[in-house]
């Protein structure tokens, strides 16, 4: 697999000197894709970004030209652009990069998108633990300020927008949109019930769209290039690029961006494939997680799928964020698995009971199972609470907490049954370099 395969738009120049600037983003093109948005109708902006296909990159695939769409433009009340920047998911590592190395194609497209839906108050909810990136996206609105991109009368169009840019207070649950829009507000990060979709009633009970930092993220290229451009790359239903990142046994770990359908043999290629051990033998792989650790587990007989939205579905899991977490023969599956686990049941809001309790349950059975103290009818019982929990909570936390169990015990029921009759972990915890 050649470096040709990668199609580096948003990553196009993170390499570029001082990439962050906006002098750098100009001398890139940037802004170019504003220009021809604020020449064009709002209307015929959604409607190019609809004809992309673009769909949401925060890990649930919605259509984004449709979900702005659902605009009620009668209503009289403000709209809002909300922009969801509090990646958190485990493994998840490409907007806080993107943020990073080129936080005005964000500002871009955030200035491209509030245009379109008619809004003229925007915010980018930051995760509140990420201070330097906090500070570049203040840097980047402020240059956009400066340079007329944004505030009153835009390019002398008439259009006037504002952006906020806030920190969150480090809660994983304030990924959710609802839970982010309580923040927001000012309460405590809980998900509200849906529907109403934010939509219809987001922010301040207002039309409200909100969308992944990737996904705004590609609107500037979408307008500057034409819909069809997007839309020739990837599948036939999961069009375009997006951002992989692979972290954990790889050779080179990091942000690849690709069209959607490649398939993870491909991207561990690219990556120089599994890591070498100390005697130069090459590690094999294991297990891996398409999209972070709410995604099911796969395993090495998936490494040819295709790295879309349908083909993750139908081998049972999701894409999710692409956060490619892959691990080798050294790691224990039910360690890694009640790791995540107790990820869960620590960022639990506590508003609805299944996620509640049955996190807190979830972690009891698994760490006795991992001591090797518990019994062959425990994996019963995990399976048992998966299914009192997924689809029973509030929203998607605790339905993303019993994927790792319960597609563990589907492909490595058999290493759960081994901690029981060695009498704890079988593995070498000093051979694993990522739970160690
Ligand atoms: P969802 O499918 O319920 O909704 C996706 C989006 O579409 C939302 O913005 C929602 O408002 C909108 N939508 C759905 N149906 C709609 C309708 N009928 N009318 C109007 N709008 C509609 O998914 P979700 O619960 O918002 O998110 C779950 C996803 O979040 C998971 O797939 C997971 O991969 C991802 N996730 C991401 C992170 C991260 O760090 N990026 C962390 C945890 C989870």
């Amino acid at each position: 697999m050649s470096i040709d395969t990668l199609t580096p738009v948003l990553t196009a120049n993170w390499g570029a000197e001082r990439s962050w600037t906006l002098a750098s983003y100009e001398e890139h093109g940037g802004y170019a894709g504003l220009r021809t948005a604020l020449a064009m109708a709002p209307d015929d902006v959604i409607t190019a970004v609809k004809d992309s296909g673009l769909r949401g990159r925060g890990g649930a695939g919605f259509p984004t030209g449709m979900k702005w769409g659902f605009i009620p433009q009668d209503n009289p009340k403000p709209k809002y652009l909300v922009v969801n920047a509090d990646e958190s998911e485990p493994g998840t590592c490409k907007d806080i990069p993107l943020m990073m190395a080129s936080p005005h194609t964000l500002v871009e497209g955030v200035i491209i998108s509030s245009y379109a839906i008619r809004a003229h108050q925007a915010f980018i909810y930051i995760r509140g633990e990420v201070l330097h990136v906090i500070r570049r996206v203040q840097a980047a609105v402020d240059e956009a300020y400066a340079a007329g991109h944004l505030g009153k009368n835009i390019h002398g169009t008439g259009y006037d927008l504002d952006i906020v840019v806030h920190a969150g207070a480090g809660a994983y649950i304030c990924g959710e949109e609802t839970a982010l829009l309580e923040g927001l507000e000012g309460r405590r990060g809980q998900p509200r019930l849906r529907p109403p979709f934010p939509a219809v009633a987001g922010l301040y009970a207002s039309p409200t769209v909100i969308n992944n930092v990737e996904s705004i993220a590609s609107v500037p290229s979408i307008i500057a290039n034409g819909a069809d451009w997007f839309a020739s790359m990837g599948t036939e239903k999961s069009k375009g690029f997006g951002i992989f990142s692979l972290s954990g046994h790889v050779t080179r770990p990091g942000q690849y961006e690709a069209p959607l359908g490649i398939t993870l043999r491909e991207l561990i290629d690219l990556a120089g494939g599994m890591r070498q051990g100390p005697d130069g033998q090459r590690h094999e792989l294991k297990f891996w997680t398409p999209g972070g650790s709410s995604t099911p587990l796969l395993t090495a007989e998936h490494l040819d799928l295709p790295l879309d939205f349908e083909g993750m579905a139908e081998a049972g899991t999701m894409l999710g964020t692409r956060a490619l977490q892959l691990f080798d023969e050294t790691t224990c599956v039910v360690r890694a698995v009640l790791r995540w686990t107790e990820f869960y049941k620590h960022e639990s809001c506590g508003k609805c009971t299944p996620c509640r309790e049955g996190t807190w349950w979830l972690v009891q059975v698994l760490a006795r199972l991992e001591k090797g103290v518990g019994s062959e009818e425990d994996l019963d019982l995990l399976l048992d609470q998966c299914d009192n929990i997924l689809g029973r909570s509030f929203c998607a936390l605790a339905d993303g907490a019993t994927s790792p169990i319960s597609s563990s015990i589907k492909f490595f029921r058999e290493e759960y049954l081994a901690h029981l009759t060695h009498g704890g972990c079988p593995f070498d915890p000093a051979a694993s370099t990522v739970f160690a």
